[in-house]
């Protein structure tokens, strides 16, 4: 078994993380994507919306999209998530698959700042994506540790491998789409409609309304 991991917010799913998980699930003709989404994110500042609907969102997004599969392992653990302790968790879970995480370049270039970030590359390889309208920031340090394990092609029987992968990318990301429905602009083709259904009816993303969950 070759699994992705495509870790995220997800606030909201957009086409840019499905067709990014799609895009490197057949390039490597992996068994699944996982969608991991993160109950606490470890690297953001400003408040998320709540779990529930971030949840709800991205099992729509993945029910429609085959080979796509919503991974709640973050959620179960509770607490701020830490790629780490994912992937021990899911390493426990499936001893005998290759974990690839998969990742835009502009989170990969914060790497150092991850819990345990030296010891996560034992557990899995990191394909790397371009990512259209995002500046990555690379340290020295970084730049050193992309240069010491980056392979042009995946060896599927071990980890511990960097692949910086170019493919088409869509230029979107969850800030703007967010942004766009505060101020009642459209998000057609950014989100799917089941997504955009939702948001409405549960009052997500609305200046006028506040989710029942996140008043409580
Ligand atoms: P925000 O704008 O709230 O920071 P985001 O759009 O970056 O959200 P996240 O859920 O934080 O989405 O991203 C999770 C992962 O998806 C990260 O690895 C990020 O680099 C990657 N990603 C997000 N959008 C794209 C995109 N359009 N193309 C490729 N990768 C993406």
């Amino acid at each position: 078994m070759l699994i992705g991991l495509f870790g995220g917010t997800f606030d909201p799913v957009h086409y840019g993380h499905v067709n990014a998980a799609t895009a490197v699930k057949q390039f490597f003709s992996l068994d699944e994507v996982r969608m991991v989404m993160n109950s606490q994110p470890a690297h953001k500042a400003s408040q998320s919306t709540p779990i529930k609907y971030r949840w709800e969102m991205l099992c729509l997004a993945c029910a429609a999209t085959q080979g796509l599969v919503a991974d709640d392992t973050e959620l179960r653990r509770g607490g701020r998530s830490f790629t780490f302790d994912t992937l021990q968790d899911l390493r426990q879970q499936n001893p005998d698959t290759v974990l690839c995480w998969i990742v835009g370049e502009d989170a990969f270039a914060t790497l150092p700042t991850w819990y345990r970030w030296r010891e996560i590359l034992s557990y899995c390889n990191f394909i790397v994506l371009n990512r259209p309208g995002q500046t990555a920031q690379w340290t020295a340090e970084m730049a050193a540790l992309r240069d010491a394990h980056e392979c042009n092609q995946l060896d599927v029987s071990r980890s511990g491998q960097i692949v910086k992968l170019k493919l088409p990318m869509l230029e979107m990301s969850s800030t703007d789409i967010r942004r766009r429905l505060v101020n009642g602009e459209p998000v057609q083709g950014l989100i799917s409609p089941d997504v955009a259904d939702y948001i409405r009816d549960n009052g997500l993303y609305d200046k006028h309304s506040t989710p029942q969950e996140a008043l409580a």
